[in-house]
């Protein structure tokens, strides 16, 4: 059995229980953070902790943990559960006021719920989509207008999810006007005439942490970045496309709504750019 944190606890998972009222289970008043995991070791570590101190400012919350504590909780469920490859998973929410409202209740009086568990996942690295690529579908973008805030509000998303299962695709890109934003639970990309594009960042897409690394390591390698919209026709006559997220890292996308990109297998620049991210993040995970 897991061993969980839960404010201030590590306890086993089974006797980890939060109120009914919690204003992350009756209104997803609560963010998130995943952060991957590699030989033990915590892939940026750092930026996740940025991008959470951002998303609780943006809902007006306090973070009531430092980095040093965060940090330190990260290493002991690594420790306490063998993770060697696999995620740990943070929620924050803004508490149970012992009744449901919608006013924000007095963060005074009301202590935020703290969360963390691990995931195991040994195939982390070699999982069949990065060697095969996946399957995307495109659907209208249905989300609330702050997407750059990483907040537990995924039912959308996870509706793109079954909907992309029901035609044996693996995900969904979502589109507004006409336009890409992301896939549900990632960042999305194109290659065309050698170029990297991607969405710029915006309200309308979440700030991936892996799009930052990979767009760094793209430039330190001269491979030329474009960042603006891009539509489904667009993609599905691109050299290569591909999606980043902090447990998919750099995946290919080799086919759109039923159609192949290129010949319909991952394309070198995809696999180049998956092996530059990963060689050099586990150079600096910690
Ligand atoms: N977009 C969305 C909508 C996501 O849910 C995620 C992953 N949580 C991402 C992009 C990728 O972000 P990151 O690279 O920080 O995992």
């Amino acid at each position: 059995m897991r061993t969980v944190y839960l404010n201030g606890s590590f306890i086993p998972e089974n006797e980890a229980k939060i109120s009914i009222f919690d204003r992350g289970f009756l209104m997803s008043d609560g963010v998130y953070e995943v952060t991957s995991v590699i030989e033990r070791k915590l892939i940026d570590f750092e930026g996740h902790f940025h991008r959470l101190e951002r998303s609780l400012f943006e809902l007006d919350m306090k973070n009531p943990l430092t980095k040093e504590v965060l940090l330190s909780i990260h290493k002991s469920l690594i420790n306490k559960n063998g993770v060697n490859n696999g995620l740990i998973y943070l929620q924050i929410t803004r508490g149970s006021a012992g009744d449901r409202d919608f006013v924000f209740p007095d963060p005074e009086t009301t202590p935020q719920t703290v969360v963390l568990f691990s995931q195991n996942k040994e195939n982390l690295l070699d999982s069949p989509s990065a060697i095969s690529g996946i399957k995307i579908i495109s659907i209208e973008d249905q989300r609330w207008g702050r997407r750059d805030i990483k907040t537990t509000q995924l039912l959308y998303p996870s509706i793109g999810k079954m909907m992309a299962k029901k035609v044996n695709a693996d995900d969904a890109w979502m589109v507004q006007d006409g336009y890409v934003t992301e896939g549900t639970s990632n960042n999305a990309y194109i290659i065309k005439n050698g170029k990297i594009i991607t969405r710029a960042k915006s309200n309308d897409i979440l700030h991936g942490i892996t799009r930052a690394a990979v767009l760094r390591f793209a430039e330190e390698a001269q491979m030329e970045i474009e960042e603006r919209n891009f539509s489904i026709s667009e993609a599905r006559d691109a050299e290569e496309a591909f999606i980043t997220s902090a447990s998919s890292f750099v995946t290919p996308v080799v086919s759109i709504d039923g159609q192949n990109i290129a010949n319909g297998s991952p394309g070198p620049m995809t696999q180049r750019l998956r092996e530059i991210y990963l060689d050099e993040s586990i150079k600096t995970a910690i």
